[in-house]
């Protein structure tokens, strides 16, 4: 026995604008009008169970049915169904709630509760627009409903979102909402079963009540996030993990923390075990989900942490966020910024007490991790400080395969070291048995071992720690006796000081324009010549890659930086070879030319600055084929 017609009601006019905002510019994705649904459907059910124990004796309609969601669709028909058994609506309120502009009933409910002193932090909706947005992929939309209040009839509201809705009295509802969505001939596919599971499992997947798609649940892991530590065991951590990273691999370690100040923050971050963009896997996207109040805003939010850190996998969600809102315009907003801040911070920090108190632990993260944190010194000024605190380089002081930080470092320097010196090289064998170790060996001075190309951006950026500049270790005017002086037992006897003068012009004089200067040097102690680096911000390996990018852009040359350019050679006066040359080259020119020229090219490979070793090669037989001829 239906009762009367339907009645027709025009929107608001400011309803029409907003409808016409929603449906063409607010999201970016038209699969989101399922979260959307969903999360009103939840709202409807925590509201119920709010009533429920807030009002002990509440009679409530229909006061079995299980506090669930129901999701259904026939592809055939392209129709999909939600259904929530919540408070429903009476007819009031189907036109208040959603045929007024931007006005939330969830909003109200809350304003109601704060009045009583109480909160409710499990209802997502606030702003009032959500609904509207299954317009952009329905033809029609209705709803129908009946209020949990035991005095009720039961409405349908529907509408194809133009001008204009109808309401229309029904019979035989049960307690709730069931919104059935008739899809534009475009948008059919959101009715495949597939399809509706899978945009239920990205945005909706922690929705607090069980949510059923064909009566199978899809939210079977709960948004641990939210909860307090002491309530979350290692297992459910690390399940998570697997879960929302999408992982194969363990957690290395994780991070939850709450913050109420400056913003309401709950974050669960974590470092995986394996880092894919070392496998080779490529470039990895952000993989830190941003929601609010359970439900997913964005699943790769691009400025919600530094770049430097796409490794962190986990949630942060802030009940400040705007849910309804682009994913462009969410990514510029000044929100993300301060969330971005807090949260940097925190992790860094974290970090930091690993170090501290889980050497191991971390010192097996910096091995896999560390160079996204030398990437953060090279690109990151605001945290750069803090990033310090955190390099491990090997030492001359150190095992090989253990490191050290730059404070350690620091504790151990005598105390008229000024600055903090580093050799830059392919392996420890081959800085240790090169020469420009020597001379700080020989002085029990520090040097730390660089291994990849990136440590270079890295000291260079930095410039320096604790105000002690970072130094390359081949560099020119370095004065190790005036930090500490040689230990007597290496000094072995020099040649003599005109002889070793002598000595140096007659090598320049052999070497031409391919030296810049030649000079005995007290830095060398088992090695017979080096060459320095007069340029303290750039070293010998520096220069080789700004050459070859400058080669490969075809660009003009930086000055000294075409062919060979001429480099510094010193020679050591205490090395037997040296002091044989400077009795040779008086006797056989000719013999004592193509060993300095031999010097210089052993000198450069030490260096990396030799390219082709052919000449080398070619000489070095001249050198030998004279030498068995005496
Ligand atoms: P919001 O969720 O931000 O409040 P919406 O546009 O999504 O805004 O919904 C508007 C209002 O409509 C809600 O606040 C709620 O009062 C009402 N509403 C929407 N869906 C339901 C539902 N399934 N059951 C009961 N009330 C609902
Ligand atoms: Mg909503």
């Amino acid at each position: 026995m239906t009762t009367k017609a339907p009645e027709r009601h025009e929107f608001q006019a400011e309803v029409k604008q907003v409808l016409d905002i929603v449906v063409h510019s607010l999201y970016t994705d038209k699969e989101i009008f399922v979260r959307e649904l969903v999360s009103n459907a939840s709202d409807a059910t925590e509201k119920l169970r709010h009533n429920q124990v807030a009002e002990k004796d509440a009679d409530i309609f229909d006061a079995d049915l299980d506090l669930e969601i129901q999701v259904s669709s026939d592809e055939e028909a392209g129709e999909i169904t939600i259904r929530d058994f919540g408070i429903g609506m009476t007819r009031d309120e189907l036109i208040e709630n959603l045929g007024t502009i931007a006005h939330s009933g969830s909003k109200a409910f809350l304003n109601a509760l704060k009045e009583s002193g109480e909160r409710n932090d499990n209802l997502i909706g606030q702003f009032g627009v959500g609904f509207y947005s299954v317009f952009m992929v329905a033809d029609s939309v209705k709803v129908y409903t009946r209020s949990w209040k035991k005095e009720g009839e039961c409405y349908c509201w529907s509408s194809d979102g133009s001008g204009a809705y109808e309401i229309e009295e029904v019979e035989g509802e049960r307690r709730g909402t069931r919104i059935v969505i008739s899809l534009k001939d475009e948008y059919k596919d959101f009715a495949k079963k597939d399809r509706i599971e899978e945009i239920i499992k990205k945005y909706s997947a922690f929705v607090q009540f069980p949510v059923k798609v064909d009566g199978e649940k899809l939210n079977t892991i709960g948004a641990i996030w939210l909860k307090s530590k002491s309530d979350v065991t290692e297992e459910e951590y690390k399940e998570f993990y697997k879960f929302q990273a999408k992982a194969f691999d363990e957690p290395r370690f994780w991070l939850h923390f709450n913050a109420d100040a400056p913003l309401e923050i709950n974050a669960l971050l974590y470092a995986p075990t394996e880092n894919m963009e070392g496998f080779g896997f490529g470039r990895m996207e952000p993989g830190v989900g941003l929601y609010c109040r359970k439900v997913l805003i964005d699943s790769e939010p691009k400025n919600l942490l530094p770049d430097w850190l796409r490794f962190v996998r986990g949630v942060v969600d802030s009940a400040d966020l705007p849910l309804n809102i682009s994913r462009e315009s969410m990514q510029d907003s000044s929100l993300i910024q301060k969330l971005n801040k807090v949260i940097t911070k925190r992790f860094l920090k974290t970090l930091e007490e690993k170090a501290k108190k889980e050497p191991e632990v971390y010192n097996d993260f910096w091995s896999n991790f560390g160079l996204f944190l030398k990437e953060g010194v090279t690109t990151d000024f605001t945290h750069r400080d803090q990033l310090l605190k955190l390099l491990r380089y090997e030492s001359s002081y150190t095992e090989a395969g253990s490191t050290t930080s730059l404070a350690d470092y620091l504790s151990r320097a005598p105390e008229g070291q000024k600055e903090i010196y580093y050799l830059f090289g392919p392996s420890r064998e081959a800085i240790e048995s090169g020469p420009y170790i020597e001379a700080f060996k020989a002085r029990n001075i520090e040097v730390l071992y660089l291994y990849e190309p990136i440590d270079e951006f890295v000291m260079s950026h930095a410039r320096a720690f604790e105000e002690k500049n970072f130094v390359s270790a081949d560099n020119d005017d370095i004065d190790l006796d005036a930090i500490s002086p040689e230990t007597e037992s290496d000094k072995a006897e020099a040649l003599a000081a005109d002889a070793s003068e002598a000595l140096c012009s007659f090598i320049k004089e052999k070497l031409g324009e391919e030296v810049s200067e030649v000079s005995a040097s007290d830095r060398l102690v088992g090695s017979p010549a080096m060459i320095v680096n007069a340029d303290k911000g750039m070293t010998a390996q520096m220069r080789k890659m700004m050459k070859a990018m400058q080669q490969k852009a075809g660009g003009p040359e930086m000055p000294g930086m075409g062919g060979e350019p001429p480099v510094k050679l010193q020679i050591n006066p205490r090395h037997s070879l040296v002091k044989n040359l400077a009795g040779l080259h008086a006797n056989d020119g000719e013999l004592a030319g193509l060993i300095c020229q031999q010097l210089l090219d052993n000198a450069r490979m030490s260096a990396g600055l030799l390219e082709d070793p052919s000449q080398m090669v070619q000489r070095s037989y001249d050198i030998l084929e004279k030498l068995s001829a005496k």
